[in-house]
């Protein structure tokens, strides 16, 4: 048997960057002699096996067939004759589609090489359409190399744009798709993942109640920008420059999609697009099997970004909504992420990235007050029940009053 190191391991030492895992494929094996030899089969679906000590992927040599709608429309090959030259045709792209030997030695029977030097993203075979995926694995490759000026081959957009309008995306499972759009979210360019898959109609398909933002209207004197689609782009991009998790970068591309549903004749303002926008974050959440802590932030930073940003005006029974609607006394981190998208939001537009959002240290300020209420004292004179909740809540009102008082003196 012969062992490659393939894929982004092989990319990734060639452009310069640091490797974090590698892929490697088998030539010349059987099942059998990769169990004799101590590796762990995993997956029912190919033959790929775990090594005994690296716990690294070992996969077969495999050529893959379409028969069918979807992942599960794949029928495979994998024998020891298979050979790494067909093994690699099967792969997205041609800079995936390169192997190394122990020594070094490249084989590269589809010209990655010269793609990565034209900084280039390109398909390896028309097989590329058959597996949707794909337009997400590459929108994502774009928003990671963007940094580098990596473009997306004409002929290959081509494909994804006839693969968006196919129907074909939406055989995806939610896991799959999750999968790559939370892994492209974390680049530093988030917002080229979806602009590439806007460009392809993929957009449309995946979500579009982000991509019916594009051409709505919001006031300049809020939004220098004016565009709810460009808006969302720069939010995005805010959040990874200030290297925001998870949570919050999907709070933030769904934030606004209340101001798709805006009638034309009420742009550009959006009356009460924070709550009309809920039911849309609720399908986008669902339709991926988004992680729950994603799908919590981002109902939440819908419905209350405008609070968020009003903070300082904010009446002290309105305030007190707000962080027990956050429940900040026993989820102060969750609390943190909601400013922190506002935060995002208010940078996230034309000519105002640099400016200073003093309601972030204000509303912590206002959880610090509200939370510093002891409930002991209250206990010892005799609340219980209902009662102590009401008195707790009154003690807490009463506090941040003071702290309102406090800030605006
Ligand atoms: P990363 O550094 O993000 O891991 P990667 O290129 O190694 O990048 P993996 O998802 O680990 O990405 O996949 C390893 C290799 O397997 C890819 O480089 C590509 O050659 C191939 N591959 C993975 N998924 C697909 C797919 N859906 N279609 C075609 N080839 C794929
Ligand atoms: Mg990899």
């Amino acid at each position: 048997m012969r062992i490659y190191k393939v894929g982004g391991a092989v990319r990734d030492r060639l452009l310069g960057k640091p490797v974090t895992d590698i892929d490697w494929v088998v030539v010349g094996a059987t099942t059998e002699e990769m169990l004799a030899k101590g590796f762990r089969p995993v997956g029912a679906d190919f033959p790929v096996f775990l090594h005994p000590k690296s716990g690294e992927e070992y996969a077969l040599a495999r050529t893959e067939r379409k028969s069918g709608r979807g992942y599960g429309g794949f029928t495979f090959h994998a024998s020891p004759e298979v050979t790494l030259e067909e093994d690699l045709i099967r792969r997205d792209l041609t800079i995936n589609a390169m192997a190394e030997d122990d020594q070094q030695n490249l084989t590269d029977p589809y010209h990655g090489q010269r793609d990565l030097k034209a900084r280039l993203l390109r398909h390896v075979s028309p097989a590329f359409a058959e597996d949707p995926l794909r337009v997400l694995r590459v929108a994502r490759f774009a928003a990671r190399y963007a940094a580098l000026d990596f473009s997306i081959a004409p002929e290959t957009l081509e494909l994804m744009r006839q693969l968006s309008e196919s129907g074909e995306l939406e055989a995806l499972t939610p896991e799959r798709s999750w999968k790559e759009i939370s892994r492209a979210l974390m680049q530093d360019q988030p917002q080229v993942f979806v602009e590439v898959l806007r460009a392809c109609g993929a957009l449309k398909v995946l979500m579009p109640e982000v991509d019916a933002l594009f051409g709505v209207p919001q006031p300049p004197v809020h939004h220098p920008e004016i565009d709810t689609g460009t808006h969302t782009l720069s939010v995005l991009q805010q959040a990874a420059l200030h290297k925001q998790p998870l949570t919050v970068r999907w709070a933030c591309l769904l934030h606004d999609l209340g101001k798709g549903l805006t009638p034309e004749d009420e742009w550009p303002r959006h009356i009460a697009h924070e709550f009309k926008g809920l039911n849309l974050i609720k399908a986008v959440n669902e339709r991926f099997k988004v992680p729950r802590d994603c799908q919590e932030l981002a109902l939440l930073v819908g419905e209350y970004h405008t609070h968020g940003h009003r903070a300082l005006e904010l009446k002290p029974s309105t305030l007190l909504e707000l962080l027990q609607s956050f429940d900040v006394y026993r989820r102060p981190q969750r609390f943190e992420e909601f400013i922190a998208a506002c935060e995002m939001d208010a940078r996230g537009r034309k000519g105002l990235e640099e400016r200073s959002y003093p309601q972030a240290d204000y509303l912590r300020g206002a959880a610090t007050a509200a939370r510093s209420v002891a409930v002991q004292p209250l206990l010892e004179k005799g609340f219980k029940g209902p009662e102590l909740g009401e008195a707790i809540k009154r003690e807490r009102l009463k506090a941040l009053k003071l702290y309102k008082e406090a800030a605006s003196a």
